[in-house]
Parts: C-alpha cells; structure tokens; sequence
C-alpha cells in the first residue's frame, strides 16, 4: 500500500537501480510556465547515462508534439526525442485513427466505425495531430479553414467530436457540437479531464475538463476521456516500448490525474512538490476513510525532481 515517503537516501538509490525507466509529467514537474525546473535537465541526462528509459506523458492538448520537442530543446532539456513524448493529443489522433480508421495504433478493436470527418473543439496543435494521424477535419478547406480537403472528403458525415484545450470556446461551438452528437454514432472525446491550470500570477485558468463537462451536459451524453487518469496513453507506450510496467516509475505532480494514473498503469508513483498538488492533500487522502481515496496516494514523494539525482551514478 502507498505510503507517501520522502524518497531519499538509500530507499531512492534501491527504487532508481530497480527501475527500467521513469514517466514524467510535463507541466509542474520538467517545468513550470518557461522555466524548466533547477536539476530538471541534468536529471534527465543521468538517467539516460544510466541506462534507464525516459519517457513523458502530458495531457496538454495545445501543442503538438513537434512543437514539444522543441520547448524541451528550448528549455535546455538536450537529445528529447518526439517518439519519447505522448501527450494527450497526439494519443486522441491515435485512438481516433483505430476507431474510425481502423488503424493500428491502440489495443485491437474490431468496431472501427465508417470514414467521416472529425469535428475538433481546439487549437492548431490538436488539429495537427489529427490530420497527420489521416483523419479529415470539419472546417478544413471551408471558409476560415486551414487546409482544403482531399477530394471526396468535403461531404464525409462527421464521425466524432473531440474536445480539447479550446481558448476560443464559443457558444456557437457547442451548439455545433451537439448537432453532431445527435447522431448516438458520432464518438465524444476529450483530450483530458483537468478541471483548470495554475497561471504565474496565481490565478487560474479553465481546462479541457470543464469544457467537456458543458458538451456531456448540453449533448446528454459521455466522453471517452484519454488522458490521464485513464490508462490509454500508457496502452500507447506498452505498444511503442513495450515497458514493463512493474518496473517503471511515474512522477507527476497532480494526485487526481498523474498518481491516479500512474495507480491504474500499476506503476510505482513519485509525487513532486514544485506543480499543483500538495503534501497536505496527500496526507489528507492517506487518512481518508474512502476506498477510493486510497488510489490517491503516491508511494513516494519529492520536494523537486532534482531530489532524484543523488540516487543515480554520475
Ligand atoms: N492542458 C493544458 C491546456 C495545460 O496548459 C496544461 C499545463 O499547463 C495541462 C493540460 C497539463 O499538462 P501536464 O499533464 O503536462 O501537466
Ligand atoms: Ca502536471
């Protein structure tokens, strides 16, 4: 059972030579805004010195993951590859890809639904990676659209509406999307469940969680959610890495998705304390009564990754 420990000394040296590799959250963890965190790039560096897999998992669905690569590079995060990062986009390209595609990303399912056009509440970085996963976009090619559609496509029904990071969300959007999910085979999914973000100047932002939450509330019906705390963006890494996951750390720094997350991969889980979730919350968890509160705890916890560092080989 989880316990919540300081990881230091010894415990860390034994947890780091036992593990295969780390998953890292992004946002909180590597970094904060633009800063990267102090340690966070020499972390990353030791662990590849040691032999050990890196490998992020994001559930921001703003960027895609070209453009990721290039903050990690930007932040001083130096040799980060993109097939190194799943982030909730790319991962919901993934998943829309095999289901309406029937292509082979994800764990096999035979009920690909018929060709049609995806309907995308989000920005430029989620539309990226579904049109590179081949699926057609509404909007494409229409006025205001990006891209025109390959010929035959501009009258495909649409087949799916998919929620992400949306800062130009619109009442008119919605209404549109709900004409769609009239249709009970239209899928509704959303990148991610996070209820808002943390800003710089203490305030906070909305996430994709409270968007989704007006589109199943005015379309009556259910998103498949793939961001964390589900598990399907660790079904993307299993397949392109084949990791074991009693071997792999998870780090993050929100217990209700990365802990949760890291508890349904059955992966041993590090809280981090430089991000949105405190040790009084998980302390709080710990003494909680409720089953469920359980799943929230981290095995381990860190004031700031640099922490790990001293139980790594130079
Ligand atoms: N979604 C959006 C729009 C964000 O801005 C952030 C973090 O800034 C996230 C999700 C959470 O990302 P991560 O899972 O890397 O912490
Ligand atoms: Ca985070």
């Amino acid at each position: 059972m989880a316990s919540c420990r300081r990881l230091s000394g010894s415990c860390l040296r034994e947890v780091l030579g036992e593990a295969q590799g780390v998953l890292f959250d992004c946002d909180g963890v590597l970094w904060t805004g633009e800063r990267a965190v102090p340690g966070a790039p020499e972390l990353l560096e030791r662990l590849s010195r040691n032999g050990k897999a890196t490998l992020f998992v994001s559930n921001n669905s703003r960027r895609s993951v070209a453009e990721l690569e290039r903050r990690f590079s930007r932040l001083g995060f130096r040799g980060v590859r993109g097939d190194q990062v799943f982030s909730s986009a790319l991962c919901s390209a993934l998943y829309l890809r095999r289901r309406l595609l029937g292509g082979e990303a994800g764990a096999g399912d035979s009920s690909a639904s018929p060709p049609g056009r995806v309907f995308v509440l989000g920005g430029e970085g989620l539309r990226g990676e579904l049109r590179d996963a081949g699926l057609p976009l509404a909007g494409d090619g229409e006025e205001g659209g990006e891209e025109p559609p390959p010929p035959g496509q501009e009258t495909l029904p649409v087949r799916a509406v998919v929620v992400g990071y949306d800062d130009q969300f619109t009442f008119a959007k919605l209404s549109e999307a709900c004409a769609y999910l009239r249709d009970p085979q239209c899928l509704l999914v959303a990148t991610d469940p996070d209820p808002w973000h943390p800003l710089s100047n203490g305030q906070r932002t909305p996430g994709t969680g409270s968007l989704t939450a007006a589109v199943e509330t005015a379309s009556g019906r259910k998103a498949v959610v793939i961001g964390k705390p589900n598990t399907y963006m660790f079904e993307c890494i299993v397949e392109r890495f084949g990791v074991d996951p009693s071997r792999m750390l998870m780090v993050g720094d929100r217990l209700e998705t990365d802990i949760l997350f890291g508890k349904n991969c059955g992966l041993d889980t590090v809280l981090t304390l430089t991000g949105v979730s405190n040790l009084e919350e998980a302390q709080a968890y710990m003494a909680s009564d409720s089953p469920a509160a359980k799943d929230l705890v981290p095995h381990y916890y860190v004031d700031s990754i640099a922490d790990l560092i001293p139980g790594l080989d130079e």
